[in-house]
């Protein structure tokens, strides 16, 4: 029988399968509420050295256990984390801000995704072979692995990172996001009654942890999702080390919608994946070109979708799909795009209201109409539940105003004719392309960014690989007399 985990309850970083406290603790705060959440650690240098002398020693026996071993401890931990869903849901909510609806989906993915990951296994692939030798390509693990999670989808992010790392035979060690550490903590605490010690370890920090994480000499992957410019940061300090880094990083997604389209099929679908977590993921539609021939009846009826079904509340209120926005530095960040509005004079479909009315972080859609190609609401990801719409023309010219920017995680084109949009798809520099559709993800599709939006790919047999060496074997048949 799984633990039932007490949310409430966070004794300390989870380190060779014990607690360990921390002298100091710090807690965040539930963004709907303002309030403060319960006290977890603050890491220090010494704590992180425990854990990766903890990893290394366990890498010696984890990375020579069999596959089917590695894969029945995943699926007995999934299995785990599956009976303390409803408590995990609650807390993401309370932690996270999104609606409760929502931290249900990213139980659900990351439940499918360590399910998934479980079955994922990197043959060896005979290279050549004649009379005298045999070549192969196999793929032995990196090492001890650390997984860096940023606060939008602390469950989901984090164990996409841990799921492949282990079934491919590393130590894992996570560090969550300061601003929403708790259900990561409650991951660790999980795992800790089923893998041996120093396999899985969480650690709670403050903004120290990060840098001593890609500096330490004795970690020998970093998987890192988050913003472009903390991504920057990491590469060049892992450089120092030459530490293997996969980088999934910002995005500032084009959806081009053509002039065939039946605008009430595809309207909501575009609309709500430009306010879903209030606009806080990396691959929502932020950019949408929509044909000058349906310009004013797609916008027009965007607003009315908008206003009748994208409703603002706390994430524990019916019916929300905006909930707050996360922090305070993202809330400020994106009531600076809303005071551009006026600033700028860019044209509103659809004000919204980003003021502190309220305790929380609560910010309404706003949709900007036709503003200029260069303006900041167009140009950088904005993160908060506000998205341009553009007019285009020339096919061509749409194509390469989708790909200006130095961004490329996730594009879309929308239309009738299928062909014509695959060969539009084909054209765009991003590492996901949807042909009416957006947002799609699969654990076994490999996900990732072109261009400054990330470097290497995760999920996906390819971003498996990632927590591997490639080794060239060659075996000569003759023996030496
Ligand atoms: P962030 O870059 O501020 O923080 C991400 C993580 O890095 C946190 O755990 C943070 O504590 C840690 N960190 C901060 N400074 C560090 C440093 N110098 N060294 C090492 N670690 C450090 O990002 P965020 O604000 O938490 O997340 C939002 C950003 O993440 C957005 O830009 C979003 O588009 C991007 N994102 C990308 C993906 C993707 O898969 N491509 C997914 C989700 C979010």
């Amino acid at each position: 029988m799984a633990p039932k985990l007490d949310i409430e309850t966070y004794p300390g970083n989870i380190i060779n399968n014990e607690f360990v406290p921390t002298p100091n603790t710090r807690h965040s705060i539930n963004p709907a509420t303002g309030s403060p959440l319960f006290k977890v650690p603050v890491t220090r240098a010494e704590d992180l050295d425990a854990a990766v002398e903890a990893a290394r020693k366990a890498f010696k026996s984890w990375s020579t256990t069999p596959f089917s071993e590695r894969a029945k401890l995943l699926l007995e931990y999934t299995d785990a984390i599956e009976a303390n869903r409803d408590e995990l849901e609650n807390l993401l909510t309370k932690e996270q801000g999104k609606p409760l609806s929502l931290s249900h989906t990213e139980m659900d993915f990351a439940l499918s995704w360590l399910r998934a990951f479980a079955t994922m296994k990197i043959e060896d692939e005979v290279l050549q072979e004649d009379e005298e030798k045999i070549i192969y390509s196999t793929h032995p693990p990196i090492g001890v692995c650390a997984g860096i999670v940023p606060w939008n989808w602390p469950i989901l992010l984090g164990v996409g990172k841990l799921g492949p790392a282990l079934i491919t035979g590393n130590t894992f060690i996570m560090k969550p996001s300061p601003f929403t550490p708790y259900c990561d903590l409650k991951l660790g605490e999980l795992a800790k009654g089923i893998f041996p010690p120093g396999v899985v370890q969480v650690l709670s920090g403050d903004d120290n942890l990060g840098p001593w994480i890609t500096e330490h000499p004795g970690i020998d992957k970093v998987a890192f999702t988050g913003s472009i410019a903390t991504g920057k940061l990491v590469a060049a300090s892992c450089a120092k080390t030459l530490k293997r880094c996969v980088l999934e990083l910002g995005g500032n997604d084009a959806a081009i919608v053509c002039g065939d389209v039946d605008i009430d099929k595809c309207l909501p679908k575009i609309t709500t994946l430009s306010f879903l977590n209030s606009g806080q993921i990396c691959m929502l539609t932020k950019r949408i070109y929509i044909h000058e021939s349906i310009y004013d009846e797609f916008r027009n009826k965007m607003v009315e979708f908008t206003k009748n079904n994208i409703k603002t509340g706390a994430g524990t209120e019916e019916g929300v799909v905006v909930g707050p926005v996360q922090n305070k530095m993202q809330f400020d960040k994106v009531k600076d795009i809303y005071a551009q509005i006026e600033k700028q004079n860019w044209k509103t479909a659809l004000a919204g209201q980003a003021e502190e009315s309220r305790n929380g972080y609560f910010i309404t859609p706003a949709i900007i109409d036709n503003p200029p190609e260069d303006s900041q609401v167009v140009a950088e990801e904005p993160f908060g539940p506000i998205v341009p719409l553009l007019k285009w023309t020339d096919e061509d010219d749409v194509i390469d105003r989708a790909n200006a920017l130095r961004t490329g995680l996730g594009a879309s084109v929308w239309s009738k004719d299928l062909k014509r949009a695959e060969r539009m798809a084909r054209r765009l520099e991003a590492g996901s392309v949807w042909v009416n559709s957006h947002f799609d993800v699969d654990p076994r599709v490999p996900f990732g960014g072109h261009k400054e939006s990330g470097i290497g790919m995760e999920w996906g047999i390819e971003g498996l690989k990632h927590y591997t060496n490639s080794r060239s074997l060659w075996v000569w048949k003759k023996i030496f007399e």
